[in-house]
């Protein structure tokens, strides 16, 4: 193709699209229909056997989507793609077409919420058990393997916590072993972080944050071999549904153009977030893998690109303080998700991970006092207006009480 070669800027906005194959159209056209007619009876026997390219039905393939999975897998360097309705139904199409019952699965500790939701109801249902792994060493992660231990999902950074994981090493154990490593990759985007290059088999996204990057799609996808995409086209996608509508694979394919652009100053502003968040009294801990005092620092430079738009800090005092702060701030939105273009604010414990177990996840390193700010592409000096007048009220209040 003649955009080989180009930079991933390049790419993004040209890769995989002639204009020529669609009247000159600059922007490629929704293809907003749930069927294709055949020309005749045979040619509907040869498309459904087979023997001839060409679309039958959505829910199988459309060329909007189409041109989606392929811009996808080449962001990714990957073999091919796959897009779903959201980042859930491609979690869990990955995770079955991966497992049968009885099977065991290792886990990075600290995962998305519904994530871990799926891992309990796939253990409940179908005996698929799973173990949590920090994976700082080899060790940690071979003591846990099974002869049934069918994968290795990795999220990293690490939901919410912002720890990292070195995927080289991982890679390594499971390499050993012939085990699959499949990686959630949505905190990073294709952009900051490239699992498949660095020898991971599958790479998933919950499209819906950075690469929508505009707040308004629910959507996921995958990225992995030919033959394992084409797999669970035909399976864990085709028979349980969870696909993508062409408009919003249009809205995807139009925000992924500007997904550098925006990751440079998502990372841009999280840097300068976190720098004055580290040197307020009322902050206990910041998170952020960016900074270069991160515990996990060379494994940030080795595999990421930049640190990314997200930070997690511990406020000091109780659940009570942290959630003052949150309705303390006016500019920036108290909402989940991250990778919008407006800076959003959650607390884990009682919004995205509410699900885990207390136990768990304290064990996780969720915190009462944890928050999870998703920095987004507002002026810095105007987003740290916001969380420094909040914080300062914070402050004044915990001295006179
Ligand atoms: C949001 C999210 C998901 C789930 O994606 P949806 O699009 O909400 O279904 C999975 N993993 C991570 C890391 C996420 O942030």
């Amino acid at each position: 193709m003649e955009e080989k070669g180009k930079k991933m800027e390049t790419t993004v906005i040209h890769g995989g699209y002639d204009s020529k194959e669609y009247l000159g159209s600059l922007s490629i056209p929704i293809f907003q229909t749930s069927t294709f007619t055949f020309d005749n009876a045979e040619q509907g026997e040869r498309r459904f056997r087979g023997e001839e390219e060409g679309y039958i039905y959505s829910r199988l393939a459309n060329p909007t989507v189409r041109a989606l999975e392929e811009k996808i897998a080449s962001l990714e360097e990957g073999e091919a793609g796959l897009a779903f309705g959201s980042g859930m139904a491609a979690v869990s199409a990955v995770l079955f077409a991966l497992t049968k019952a009885h099977d065991h699965i290792i886990c990075s500790q600290g995962i998305y919420g519904c994530t871990f939701g799926l891992l309990k109801l796939m253990n409940e249902k179908y005996h698929i058990s799973h173990d949590f792994c920090l994976m700082e060493t080899e060790s940690q992660i071979k003591e846990l393997i099974r002869p049934e231990t069918a994968c290795i999902y990795v999220e990293t950074p690490v939901n919410p916590t912002m720890k990292v994981i070195d995927l080289q090493l991982v890679v390594k154990v499971a390499k050993e072993h012939g085990i699959p490593v499949v990686v959630d990759n949505t905190f990073a985007s294709p952009y900051l972080q490239q699992p498949l290059s660095l020898g991971c088999d599958v790479v998933l996204h919950s499209a819906t944050k950075y690469i929508c990057g505009h707040g308004d799609v629910v959507a996921g996808l995958v990225v992995g071999k030919k033959d394992f995409i084409k797999n669970m086209a035909m399976t864990t996608q085709k028979d349980i549904g969870g696909i993508i509508s062409p408009f919003d694979a249009w809205l995807l394919l139009r925000g992924i153009k500007t997904l550098p652009v925006r990751m440079d100053r998502h990372s841009f502003n999280a840097m300068k977030i976190y720098e004055l968040l580290k040197s307020h009294p009322m902050v206990q801990n910041v998170y952020y893998p960016g900074d270069c005092n991160h515990p996990q620092y060379l494994i940030t430079k080795k595999q990421m690109k930049q640190g990314g738009g997200l930070i997690s800090f511990e406020m000091k005092g109780t659940k009570k303080d942290a959630q003052r702060l949150l309705n303390d701030l006016k500019l920036i939105k108290i909402a989940v998700s991250l990778g919008d273009t407006e800076t959003l604010i959650q607390h884990p414990a009682t919004m995205t991970h509410a699900v885990v177990p207390t136990e768990i996840r304290e064990e996780m390193g969720i915190t009462d006092q944890l928050l999870r700010l998703s920095v987004g592409l507002e002026a810095w000096e105007d987003i740290w207006e916001d969380l420094h007048h909040a914080l300062n009220k914070a402050e004044s209040s915990s001295f006179s009480s």
